[in-house]
């Protein structure tokens, strides 16, 4: 694994309303290689959207510095895929045509390549059906395959299983990390779940809030696929947790609460 595909550097953002200005982002820095995992962690209203939003070229309201290859993000664009917690899967559309988005399933290229991509989320039999007719997990996964559609460099995740109960949730984990060893996409993966941020990334950046910044950025140096009841995986958890509970100190003391 080798260069820089995205660079964050000294990015700062505030948010002007009626109430006040909210400092959002803080001198974030922080530099993702071609092919990473990476998972950000941190409790709501820390940044974990804003900091996604702005890698998606979805806000430009903001100072310093966010390149992609290179190149300052200028706007959304087919070199990055964005998930959000729900779906968002057009209901009137089956699978394929969710998938397919704008271009004609007709032509063979396409036609293969969705034909790929379903194979890739496991959704085999399922081309057909209806948004209504698939579980929140298998919705999610059409939404990942629509997002690789145009294969994309990097793939922007945002509380993707959130919404998911904890068995689909541990499946959807074992799934996205197929599709990572497979697909050699960049992973930008937002959570709130530390055993979640553990099992996928790379490494884990942890943000803090008021205002939000980098804590801490901890590398998860376990082989996948990775055993959560081992031992070494709930060190490297503890370690994490214990981050959090310093920062809960910070915040009882700062009399401000969570
Ligand atoms: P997270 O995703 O970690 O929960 P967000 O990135 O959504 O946090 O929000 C970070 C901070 O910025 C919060 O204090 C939030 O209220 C504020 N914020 C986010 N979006 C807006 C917006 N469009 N207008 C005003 N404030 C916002
Ligand atoms: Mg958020």
């Amino acid at each position: 694994m080798g260069e820089t595909l995205l660079a964050i550097s000294q990015l700062n953002k505030k948010f002007d309303t009626t109430g006040g200005s909210v400092q959002a982002l803080y001198n974030v820095d922080l530099h993702v290689k071609e092919g990473e995992f990476i998972t950000i962690i941190g409790p709501s209203g820390c940044g974990k959207s804003t900091l996604l939003r702005i890698v998606a070229g979805l806000d430009r309201g903001y100072t310093g510095s966010v390149t992609l290859n290179g190149n300052e993000i200028k706007g959304p664009g087919i070199d990055k895929g964005f998930i959000f917690q729900e779906h968002r899967l057009f209901p009137w559309l089956t699978v394929e045509k969710n998938i397919a988005s704008d271009l004609p399933l007709g032509k063979p290229e396409v036609r293969r390549k969705v034909n790929e991509l379903i194979e890739l989320v496991k959704l085999q039999g399922f081309e057909q059906a209806y948004p209504r007719e698939l579980s929140g997990g298998m919705a999610q996964r059409v939404a990942i395959a629509r997002a690789l559609l145009r294969s994309p460099q990097i793939l922007l995740l945002d509380e993707p299983f959130g919404a998911l109960d904890a068995f689909t949730r541990a499946h959807m984990q074992s799934v996205l990390l197929d599709i990572w060893r497979t697909n050699k996409t960049t992973m930008i993966f937002v959570t709130h779940d530390i055993d979640e941020a553990v099992f996928l990334g790379e490494r884990v950046v942890i943000l803090e809030p008021r205002p939000g910044q980098i804590r801490k950025i901890v590398p998860i140096d376990l082989p996948y696929p990775r055993k959560k009841a081992s031992n070494s995986f709930q060190e490297v958890r503890l370690k994490v947790l214990s981050e959090f509970e310093k920062l809960e100190e910070f915040e009882l003391k700062d009399g401000a609460g969570v």
